[in-house]
């Protein structure tokens, strides 16, 4: 089983990351000051009777943000390419990281350069990738995904026969999930979550929901690739040189051309054949619906504050959900583990026209996304302050 952190949520949070990342370009986190550190990121880094370093050196190492060099923490060219607002998105760097990402893994203790290595965070997607590509159900609980690493004894790197033969095999991978001890399983949650992020996504109730059609799903399958060696001895060494290998995602091709909700690709998002990397969610998806509904059962547009059901009171809901994070940003993790609070139900609409205004607003200011998830919010909150009511 793998070894991850202890229950820093927030600090894994990609726009923190970024914030960090910002940072430690500039300064040598290990020995720099605090006051300066809190300052710039807006984060804590508490308890304040340790050093950030002692407490937090795992967060930055785990996500190849520094290495120590002479007794200083010395950024990577990951930190360089986040620190540069807008450079890579989220899902790039995470697709990296869970490729690269191995147990036993240099930013722990338990580093061995010539062990058995296993990818239990790339095992993870796969997993969740195959079984989207080939079930109704693209949902799996992190029980379920830690138990059919657990028993399969997969490296990660496996095919998608072999993925699709371990989730149709009858075992009950989520009991095998809740008999690992509960620290160690408690870490590899944490670690799902922190992954979760990416864009097609969601985390809720120790539920991962992917939003993906099944082409898609094959499709990123086969690009995810482990990171193999020669390992250094020296736990440094090795994350710096994980780190060197990481292009901005260029390796990469994040586009879900048949995930896409066709409204937004009308609003102007298709570059050519491609699909630009923006405020482009995955909002279409069923498993995604049913469980923001459940969760929230109204039938009220956010922007227009239309009553759907007594409107159209033939039919139960015509209320998209739409995604207030661009996808740079990533989805929130906490460690509640409801990610939903990101979502809003929106009438068809007034989807489109947030879209379009999303569209003029980036087109404005040169941009071809948002810088964070609160520009983000902050942009759609400016949409509903410009809507003029509805006008018959
Ligand atoms: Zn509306
Ligand atoms: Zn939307």
């Amino acid at each position: 089983m793998w070894h991850w952190d202890q229950g820093r949520l927030e600090y894994f949070q990609f726009d923190a990351l970024r914030q960090i990342a910002s940072y430690v370009v500039k300064n040598d986190f290990k020995n720099g000051d605090r006051s300066i550190l809190s300052h710039e990121t807006g984060l804590m880094f508490a308890p304040m009777n340790y050093t950030p370093w002692r407490n937090y050196s795992r967060v930055l190492k785990l996500m190849l943000l520094v290495s120590e060099e002479n007794n200083v923490a010395k950024a990577t060219p990951v930190a360089f390419l986040l620190s540069n607002a807008g450079t890579v998105t989220c899902d790039e760097y995470l697709h990296f990281l869970l490729c690269a990402f191995t147990e036993p893994s240099p930013a722990l203790a338990n580093w061995k350069p010539n062990a058995n290595f296993r990818y239990p965070l790339l095992f993870a997607i796969k997993y969740l990738l195959a079984k989207t590509a080939t079930s109704d159900i693209p949902v799996a609980s992190l029980d379920e995904i830690i138990g059919a690493y657990v028993d399969s004894k997969y490296i990660g790197g496996e095919g998608q026969e072999q993925f699709i033969s371990a989730i149709n095999s009858s075992k009950d991978y989520s009991s095998i999930g809740r008999a690992i001890p509960s620290e160690l399983r408690r870490q590899a949650k944490e670690s799902l979550k922190v992954i979760s992020q990416i864009s097609y996504l969601h985390i809720h109730s120790d539920k991962i929901i992917v939003s993906l059609n099944p082409a898609d799903a094959y499709e990123i399958f086969d690009d995810l690739v482990p990171i193999s060696g020669p390992r250094s001895t020296d736990r440094n060494a090795e994350i710096r040189r994980l780190a060197s290998l990481f292009k901005g995602g260029s390796t990469l091709e994040l586009d879900y051309p048949n995930t896409i909700i066709g409204a937004v690709i009308e609003s102007g998002f298709r570059e050519g054949n491609k699909i630009k990397k923006t405020h482009i969610t995955i909002e279409r998806n069923s498993g995604l619906r049913n469980q923001f509904f459940s969760a929230n059962s109204t039938a009220i547009c956010d922007i227009c504050h239309l009553n759907t059901k007594k409107t159209y009171h033939w039919t139960e809901r015509v209320l998209d959900i739409h995604h207030l994070l661009p996808l740079c940003s990533g989805t929130r993790v906490e460690g509640k583990n409801t990610t939903l609070n990101d979502l809003v139900p929106v009438c068809p609409n007034c989807h489109r026209a947030v879209h379009r205004y999303y569209d003029t607003w980036l087109d404005r200011n040169n941009r071809k996304d948002f810088i964070s998830g609160s520009e983000a919010k902050s942009v759609y909150q400016e949409v509903k302050t410009q809507f003029s009511g509805l006008i018959i």
